[in-house]
């Protein structure tokens, strides 16, 4: 099968040449999950360091609730930094309501999100929901919204930050770190913490979509390099929700010219959204912007 990804075989981003390769399972091994609970020695706060022991913590969820219910929860998180980054999640929520719905994703409430346009000039949203026998349905404020023809269903989402959604991620993965793995790689938690983006933020996040599978429950794994060569970033995390895995490279200790990504191997992701195998979204941006996802959908006439 073609996949237009891999044309080219490599492509050029912020001084980077990347290549991507579709060989995640061989190069690299998971060293933690959003199922398997951390143990630390610690009372403090992974994050800030502030001790947690007699705060009156409520405990704060790993994986967050808008990837649908779950039971994880990171207990070394104080309620300051729990605070802090309930802003990056609402970027988060905006970023990822399309892949959500799209994926049939329930929220806390059990409910599947319904979801809301920008109004970019027109009296009213266009709204797009499941209704209580499971259709999708869409209420459209202008014709733009949906190609009949082609079938294809614009969401066009508010405004989100999205470098928040990034750090959303990353703290994740910090929070899936064993304790002498995290001790060594301290330096990553001051990202969460400032906003400047420098050459060690690789923010391209990979989504590779999976139309005939449907993943249940949310699960955040995360992955670790085996091999001995630099140009490999050394962490990975994958996120997967619904029908959409996401992968995030965690920063970067070691900066070189060409960088070699790794994906997995999935090759009968074609589906709602044929044209695209895997898709790569720049998460650079510091400052709000907007996004417009399309999905393939078919209709019953
Ligand atoms: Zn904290």
């Amino acid at each position: 099968m073609k996949n237009s990804f891999f044309e080219g075989n490599f492509y050029e981003y912020k001084g980077y040449t990347v290549f991507p390769r579709l060989n995640l399972e061989e190069s690299y091994e998971s060293i933690g999950n959003s199922k398997k609970k951390v143990q630390r020695s610690t009372l403090n706060c992974i994050y800030c360091g502030n001790l947690i022991k007699n705060e009156k913590v409520n405990y704060a969820h790993l994986i967050p609730e808008l990837f649908g219910k779950n039971k994880t929860h990171n207990e070394y998180e104080c309620n300051s930094c729990n605070k802090l980054s309930s802003k990056w999640e609402t970027s988060l929520g905006t970023f990822t309501l399309p892949l959500r719905i799209i994926g049939k994703v329930k929220n806390k409430k059990g409910k599947i999100p319904k979801f809301k346009s920008r109004l970019d000039g027109f009296n009213e949203s266009t709204i797009i929901y499941y209704d209580e026998r499971g259709v999708l349905k869409v209420k459209l404020a202008t014709l733009n919204d949906f190609d009949k023809d082609k079938g294809k269903l614009k969401f066009r989402v508010g405004s989100h930050n999205p470098y928040h959604v990034y750090k959303a991620f990353l703290k994740v993965a910090l929070s899936l770190m064993q304790e002498e793995v995290l001790e060594k790689e301290k330096w990553m938690i001051d990202y969460l913490f400032n906003e400047n983006i420098d050459d060690k933020i690789f923010p391209i996040l990979y989504l590779i979509y999976m139309d005939t599978k449907i993943i249940k429950e949310p699960y955040f794994e995360l992955l670790r390099y085996k091999g001995g060569l630099s140009n490999h970033p050394k962490f990975i995390l994958l996120a997967c929700f619904g029908k959409s895995m996401i992968q995030i490279i965690l920063p970067l200790s070691k900066i070189k010219k060409k960088i070699v990504i790794h994906l997995p191997r999935f090759m009968e992701i074609i589906g709602t959204r044929k044209i695209y195998n895997v898709e790569k979204i720049d998460l650079e941006n510091n400052l709000n912007e907007r996004r417009d996802w399309i999905f393939d959908v078919s209709i019953k006439a």
